[in-house]
């Protein structure tokens, strides 16, 4: 513990943001770096807590080694806690970034006062050794001779090369997409995640020796079989990128996209690429309505306000939450309540409780969307009912429609010619060490969790590779470990 009367004399300071009417003319990240002493500060309010909940699994999913970490900082030992951060999470960089930090709602100080800014802490540690050049590549010194094929370039795939690429394996992470990153790259928006960052952690995975091979869909260009005859063992991280479809009249006029084509298309704008104009999914001078309001609606929203919508409207069939933790999630757990993301700060309206009916177009063009208001019934010992309330039916005229409605698994070409066993979520099974029905073929992310958290991806990837491991270390034959 550094200071052990720092909870007493520091309250919890976050860093600062970009005014709004500034940063919704860009998409540059919205948070400007905190002051050293404040960080030193913030490090010193970790009470190093007998059970430090933050870092266990009703906390941080990767076991962060918090605690540890804010004593170093708070001694000036940055190596030190660059170390242990990496000793559990291959890409602070992308959590400290983009976290929603159960961490923080399972701290200890959280109960009498504000949690630590565990996150903050964590970003700046990496940001800090990375600005002098103290996070290096780490090539593995020797080879096993193993040839692993990583299918998928998300969060999950990357964790899972890194670590088997350290372990000496040969390792080509496959990604169908034109560049890598999976949704790090094409969904989440550049105001939360700069490209930049995550370019920079591929060069340093390159230099360790991952073959990246974008443009390469599995089981299209290349079918399954033929890439599993040519590796050892093949690791499935293709996320779960089916999307929820709304099923009703007009969901077929223009003007009605999935989210995901929005975004991509967005960020491939950003990356300078050339969209043509027919093409262009364009919130300017518009009325936009978002359906969905989680965290993938609050992106959309973020990027039609920058692109300059007229109004934007983010619709959620679920009932607004409370303000604060709902008593059905005590502390140490994840809170039911409110959330709101910068993106809510810049603008939009939430409705809640509200079921989109049908969607009314003209010329084939979308321009009106009636809905209903809701009600939610409790049914003891069941889950809550919905009831559309009779008489509160109203209509918004609207020029984009954006589905944001959640996902609902992998695509099915490699599952199914793999012929790998599904849960019934539509998850891709896997046994305790990862493997699925297939020998030799193992799943990782959102493929086999559903569609979840960067944190989660890390962690399952980073699982993976370690079943992955003992799996080749089980078939060891010759040279090969
Ligand atoms: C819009 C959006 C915003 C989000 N924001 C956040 C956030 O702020 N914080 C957070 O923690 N989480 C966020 N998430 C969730 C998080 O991004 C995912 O949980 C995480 O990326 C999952 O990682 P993954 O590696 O399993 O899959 P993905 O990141 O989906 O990567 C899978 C990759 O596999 C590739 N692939 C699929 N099939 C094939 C094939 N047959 N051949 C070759 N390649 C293939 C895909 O193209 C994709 O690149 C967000 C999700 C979305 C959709
Ligand atoms: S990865 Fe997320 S949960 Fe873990 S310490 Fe960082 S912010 Fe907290």
């Amino acid at each position: 513990m550094g200071k052990p009367t720092g909870f007493l004399e520091y309250p919890r300071e976050t860093p600062p943001k970009r005014v709004v009417q500034e940063r919704v003319r860009d998409f540059g990240e919205i948070e400007l770096p905190f002051e050293r002493a404040l960080i030193v500060h913030q490090a010193a309010r970790c009470m190093e807590c007998g059970t430090p909940f933050c870092h266990d699994y009703t906390g941080c999913p990767l076991g962060n080694l918090i605690p540890d970490w804010n004593d170093a900082i708070y001694r000036g030992r940055l190596e030190d806690a660059l170390e242990l951060l990496h000793k559990t999470n291959n890409f602070p960089e992308f959590t400290g970034r983009v976290c929603p930090a159960p961490c923080e709602s399972a701290c200890v100080l959280g109960l009498i006062d504000d949690p630590v800014t565990i996150k903050v802490i964590e970003k700046d540690i990496i940001e800090e050794a990375f600005a002098k050049g103290l996070v290096e590549p780490v090539p593995p010194s020797r080879s096993t001779g193993n040839c692993i094929a990583v299918v998928g370039s998300g969060p999950c795939g990357l964790a899972a090369a890194q670590e088997l690429r350290r372990l000496g394996h040969d390792v080509t992470v496959f990604e169908r997409s034109d560049r890598i990153g999976g949704l790090l790259r094409y969904g989440i928006p550049d105001f939360k995640l700069d490209k930049g960052i995550l370019e920079r952690r591929l060069r340093l995975m390159q230099e360790e020796g991952v073959d990246f091979r974008p443009g390469v869909h599995v089981g299209v260009s290349i079918s399954f079989e033929s890439l599993k005859q040519g590796f050892d063992s093949v690791l499935l991280a293709i996320g779960a990128p089916k999307p929820r479809d709304l099923c009703i009249e007009g969901r077929g006029l223009r003007g009605v996209h999935f989210a995901m084509e929005y975004l991509t298309q967005q960020n491939k704008l950003l990356a300078g690429d050339v969209i043509p104009e027919d093409e262009r999914i364009d919130a300017k001078d518009k009325v936009v309505v978002i359906i969905g309001g989680g965290d993938t609606g609050a992106d959309c929203l973020g990027t039609a306000i920058r692109q300059g919508a007229r109004h934007v409207y983010q619709l959620e069939i679920l009932p607004e939450p409370p303000t604060r933790r709902a008593p059905f999630t005590p502390w140490p757990h994840w809170p039911y309540m409110l959330r709101k993301s910068d993106a809510h700060e810049e603008g939009g309206e939430r409705l809640w409780s509200v079921q989109t009916k049908r969607l009314e177009g003209k010329d084939g063009r979308v321009q009106r969307l009636h809905a209903s208001r809701v009600e939610w019934l409790q049914v003891e010992g069941a889950r809550p009912v919905m009831r559309e309330i009779s008489g509160e039916e109203f209509h918004l005229e609207v020029d984009l429609v954006i589905l944001a409605m959640g996902f609902l698994g992998p695509d099915d070409t490699i599952p199914e010619q793999a012929k790998l066993t599904k849960t019934p979520t539509n998850a891709i099974e896997a046994d305790d060490n990862g493997m699925t029905s297939q020998d030799g073929v193992f799943v990782a992310g959102d493929a086999h969790r559903g569609a979840s958290l960067v944190v989660w991806a890390i962690w399952e990837g980073r699982q993976a590779a370690k079943g992955l491991n003992r799996y080749l270390k089980g078939q060891a034959k010759g040279l090969k470990v």
